[in-house]
């Protein structure tokens, strides 16, 4: 008999609740990650799923755990397939009789859970739920999914997320892991080189380090005035790549931050940092809700977009050429760090949705592709947003480029420092006055 703890979205050892439940069984265990070959062909934008940055900080966030859990006298145990056949695999030749495993919001991933624990009925299947401040148990107050975030907001304000017993439980005690047994053909990826153009280095090691660093600086208590600009380390918190890999959990996070309002005071700042974490936390119920409508053109409202299809424009886009200088900066800035900051992203998705008139879900899937603090949640759920077919009371937004410009970039420093200029491009259209030619 044999317990397999199936590593996603939860890549530390630190307040790992599936780990937690699975240490307390006494038969070998086996520590898993699944990497899917799917991930590394084009899909049906003609986009990988996981573009080299995201693949690097990953590859780091792997290496890591497998670093965490030698201390505990385990290894992760990598093996390349689809979740259903790997998982499958190793039920049947091991003699799995528990698996634990953090929930997660994406519709397929749940499909696969799902797929599993149909066919192996006398297999035990646990599922934790370590990626979210509230538990689902938590939520049950909340008779319909609210179709707007302020709603979401009110249901949740007055929820104490510190109470969940589990939380608690695997934040305090010490962690003993049973034994671990030898796993064929599983075996670490190769370490890519680094990439000398991003600040962001995986692993729940350099996580820990950057939350204890920014939450030692002043940083937190000036937040709400700095979040909007386009560059700057602790400018915002800089937290979503460690947290989209799991490397640190939201609680954790908002731990520090109401240390931090202790030792330093609260101010709207402080409480900005958690609004904006219960965007997050939104978005994950919201997929988890959604399901397969996250990445329906129609999206969640079921509304027609006057888009479509112009190969030339999404090339622009995604290459840094549009007409516009503040957008190719950002999507250059994107391209060669993995990262584009919050008001980057929103000046870009409209960019793409309004100006470019391209469906939105390929910017969401390039989007995927590049960011390495990609999230199925936050970005498709953003991304609807933007679009008009999301959670936007308003129903879309659409931002004026050049007043973004004259407001986050008023001496074209940003602009420069990323060649905005270098490639600007015209659009492929022709003008209604030069028809016909
Ligand atoms: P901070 O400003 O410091 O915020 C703190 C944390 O709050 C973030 O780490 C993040 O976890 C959360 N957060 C902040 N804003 C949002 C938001 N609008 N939606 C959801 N969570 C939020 N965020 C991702 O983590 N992954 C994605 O794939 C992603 N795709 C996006 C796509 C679009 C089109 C847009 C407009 C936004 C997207 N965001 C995504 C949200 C947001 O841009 C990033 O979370 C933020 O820029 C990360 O930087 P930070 O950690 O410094 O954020």
């Amino acid at each position: 008999m044999t317990t397999l703890v199936w590593f996603t979205d939860d890549l530390r050892v630190h307040d790992n609740q599936a780990l937690y439940l699975a240490s307390q069984r006494s038969e070998p265990l086996v520590c898993l990650y699944c990497v899917d070959e799917d991930w590394f062909k084009p899909n049906q934008y003609g986009l990988k799923r996981i573009g080299d940055q995201r693949w690097q900080f990953l590859n780091e966030t792997l290496h890591a755990l497998n670093v965490s859990l030698k201390k505990y006298g385990q290894r992760l145990c990598i093996l390349l397939g689809s979740p259903v056949a790997v998982i499958g695999n190793i039920i049947e030749k091991y003699n799995i009789t528990s698996i634990y495993c953090n929930s997660q919001a994406g519709y397929y991933e749940n499909r696969n859970w799902q797929t599993l624990k149909d066919k192996y009925v006398s297999v035990s299947f646990n599922r934790v739920e370590s990626s979210t401040l509230f538990a689902g148990h938590q939520l049950t107050h909340i008779d319909e999914f609210p179709k707007t975030f302020s709603k979401f907001r009110h249901h949740v304000d007055s929820i104490d997320f510190t109470i969940d017993p589990l939380i608690n439980i695997s934040h305090r005690i010490e962690l003993i892991l049973p034994p671990a047994i030898s796993i064929d053909n599983s075996e670490l990826p190769t370490v890519i080189d680094n990439n000398p153009n991003t600040s962001f280095v995986g692993g729940e090691k350099v996580a820990l380090e950057h939350l204890t660093a920014y939450f030692l600086s002043a940083a937190p208590s000036t937040y709400f005035d700095t979040r909007n600009e386009l560059e700057g380390w602790l400018l915002s918190t800089k937290l979503s790549p460690w947290l989209a890999n799991g490397c640190l959990s939201p609680r954790k996070i908002v731990s520090s931050l109401l240390e931090y309002e202790e030792n330093h005071g609260e101010n709207k700042s402080t409480r900005w940092i958690y609004f904006e974490l219960l965007w997050r936390e939104y978005f994950h119920w919201y997929a988890y809700h959604y399901g397969k409508d996250m990445f329906a053109f129609r999206g969640i409202v079921n509304k027609k977009l006057l888009t479509s299809f112009y190969p030339q424009r999404f090339k622009q886009w995604c290459h840094g050429k549009t007409p516009y200088p503040i957008v190719n900066a950002c999507m250059n800035q994107l391209n060669s760090t993995g990262y584009l900051s919050n008001r980057g992203r929103q000046i870009v998705s409209s960019c793409l949705v309004n100006e470019l008139q391209i469906d939105w879900r390929c910017g969401a899937a390039f989007f995927e592709q590049q960011l390495v603090d990609y999230d199925v949640a936050s970005n498709w759920g953003n991304w609807q947003y933007v679009a008009g077919v999301g959670c936007d009371p308003r129903g879309g937004r659409h931002f004026n480029l050049d007043k973004q410009t004259q407001s986050y970039d008023p001496e074209g420093t940003f602009i420069k420092k990323w060649g905005g200029e270098d490639n600007a491009g015209k659009l492929d259209y022709i003008d209604a006055a030069d028809w016909p030619i």
